[in-house]
């Protein structure tokens, strides 16, 4: 017998109907390029999002279909989030700092009809829009009054795209496992993949981390968003947000120490996210200028996730903020919050020192999540907190496959998705990242491919074999190292590769160093050990 309930999906476009709502006046702030501050309420982003659903409609554009954004943090983009995908298309974030020939592939890929873009990246769109196959128009997220002139053809203005349409607008009831968004993600072999999130998906996700033992978000709170909207559906704090009445914060594309300070000290903001690069780079602000943030800011707690959280960044939060470090762990796949790291009843009496120690755990999983440890056989290992194994983790906001695939094609026959990473479980269910079975290397959050930069070093003609390893770096968590065996006979400098490499990867992924070998370890199948050079180079120090 079926219960007698009211049954309605989980759409996006209910998150911010409620905000408007129920939540008319709460601010979404947003700071430009230029440094000036926008306000609006989450009643704006509500009837501006609809006309964004309107204008794509009149465009034609399908539901199913992709559309792109290159953009910051900003009010623009989150009506994006809502208006396209509340009309039933996908909104695909493509993340701007990869190198211009994975742009090209990951739009081509996803199909993307339309492209979204700020300003400061007509230049880059300049060179790859010869190559997007799709792209029908591309949309600059400004007014008449700033649009640039600009090589290519097809360059609409946003605002003017936005105007005539019709806040009216009704939004479809969609099915709540229709897609809504999609991310790439780069592992260390092949081209990008991409995931897939639903209407469902996203909503449960939202709810979720709102929790007291998620991020606790309140509409009480100010949050600011340090984490790119375009990594990970902005770690779903925008429909958050919305779900929450949470005001907003979105820093534009300034994630310095000072524009982060005087965000949160301006803005008073109570809590804020961001991956550990992010907090050392304004912790070495606050302290080169002498600053006294416990004074200056209301921050309460501070959300980290991306790459483990160094204990120096939780005890200097404490110390010198008063704030709480929560620390999360997910990945693209994951929408991505599946851990959060919240103490027990049993915790109260803990030192500090105790509590600091758990903190740099990746925590525990909230309802909708679960997590196993195996061995490289598959067999389940303890929750004893010292074994440790593949993670491998299911639930309703984990992916099943990625973008073109089949669904279930990325899960073992009980439906669980091998993270990548190994961990250990303890009795009381805190997780805790060990290791990663990948390779790639993890600077300031994002993901350089080691194969890539390996493949590019070995086009040099003087190389004959390269290796990229992540060693620690103070600031950026990880750089890479470039360990190089030259060709018998050929001379190549560490200078001389390093500006061969410039025009081949990004900017970002050039290693900070490189070392000449005369030979590297491989498997008896002939495969790079990485592991053992990692060992080899554990001594090696980068500088800040
Ligand atoms: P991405 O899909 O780019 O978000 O990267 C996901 C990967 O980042 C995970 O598989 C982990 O290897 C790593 N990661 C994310 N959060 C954490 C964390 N809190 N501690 C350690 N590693 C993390």
């Amino acid at each position: 017998m079926l219960g007698l309930m009211q049954s309605h999906p989980l759409l996006v476009s209910s998150l911010i109907e409620h905000a408007s709502r129920s939540h008319p006046d709460t601010e979404v702030v947003s700071r430009t390029r230029e440094g000036s501050v926008h306000r609006c309420t989450f009643a704006d982003i509500g009837w501006r999002s609809k006309r964004v659903a309107d204008a794509l409609t009149c465009l034609g554009v399908e539901p199913g279909q992709r559309v792109g954004t290159l953009a910051w943090n900003n009010y623009r983009h989150l009506e994006l989030f809502f208006g396209v995908s509340g009309m039933g298309a996908v909104i695909h974030t493509v993340n701007p700092r990869l190198f211009p020939s994975q742009l090209e592939y990951i739009i081509n890929h996803a199909e993307d009809q339309y492209l979204f873009f700020d300003l400061c990246f007509l230049p880059l769109l300049e060179q790859i829009a010869p190559q997007l196959t799709t792209v029908k128009a591309f949309i600059a997220m400004a007014d008449r009054d700033s649009m640039p002139p600009s090589a290519i053809a097809n360059v609409l203005c946003y605002e003017d795209f936005v105007a005539p349409s019709s806040c009216e607008y009704r939004w479809p009831q969609l099915d709540e496992n229709a897609a809504s968004s999609l991310c790439y993600t780069s592992g260390t072999t092949g081209n990008p993949k991409g995931v897939l999130y639903t209407h469902r998906s996203t909503v449960l996700h939202a709810m979720l981390i709102c929790t007291t033992d998620g991020i606790a978000l309140s509409t009480l709170d100010s949050v600011l968003l340090a984490s790119p909207m375009f990594h990970v559906n902005a770690w779903g704090i925008p429909y958050a947000a919305a779900l929450i009445g949470a005001r907003l914060l979105l820093p534009g594309p300034a994630l310095d120490g000072a524009s982060i300070y005087q965000a949160m000290r301006d803005e008073k903001a109570t809590i804020a996210a961001g991956v550990p690069t992010v907090w050392l780079m304004l912790h070495q602000y606050v302290q080169t200028k002498g600053l006294r943030p416990r004074d200056d800011l209301a921050l309460e707690r501070v959300l980290v996730g991306g790459a483990a959280v160094p204990r120096a960044v939780v005890e200097t939060f404490e110390r010198d903020f008063g704030a709480r470090v929560v620390h999360a762990w997910g990945m693209t796949e994951t929408s991505p919050i599946a851990t959060v790291c919240n103490p027990l009843k049993k915790h109260q009496d803990a030192t500090q020192s105790q509590r600091i120690d758990l903190q740099r755990q990746q925590g525990r999983v909230p309802y909708g999540v679960e997590l196993k440890i195996t061995d490289d056989q598959g067999t389940v290992l303890p929750h004893d907190g010292t074994s440790a194994g593949h993670l491998w983790v299911r639930g309703h906001w984990i992916a099943s496959a990625y973008f073109g695939a089949e669904a279930g094609s990325s899960l073992d026959r009980d439906g669980w998705f091998d993270t990548g990473d190994i961990a250990t479980i303890d009795p009381d269910g805190y997780m805790h990242i060990t290791d990663r079975a990948k390779d790639v290397i993890k600077s300031g959050g994002e993901w350089i491919s080691s194969i890539d930069l390996e493949n590019a070093a070995v086009g040099h003609a003087c190389v004959a074999e390269a290796a990229a390893i992540g060693l620690p770096h103070p600031l950026w968590q990880e750089r890479p190292l470039l360990v190089v065996v030259r060709k018998a006979g050929r001379d190549v400098t560490r200078e001389e590769l390093l500006a061969y490499l410039a025009d081949k990867v990004a900017k970002w992924w050039l290693p900070n160093d490189i070392v000449f070998v005369t030979e590297l370890p491989h498997t008896a199948t002939g495969k790079l050990q990485k592991r053992a050079l990692r060992e080899t180079f554990a001594d090696y120090r980068f500088e800040a």
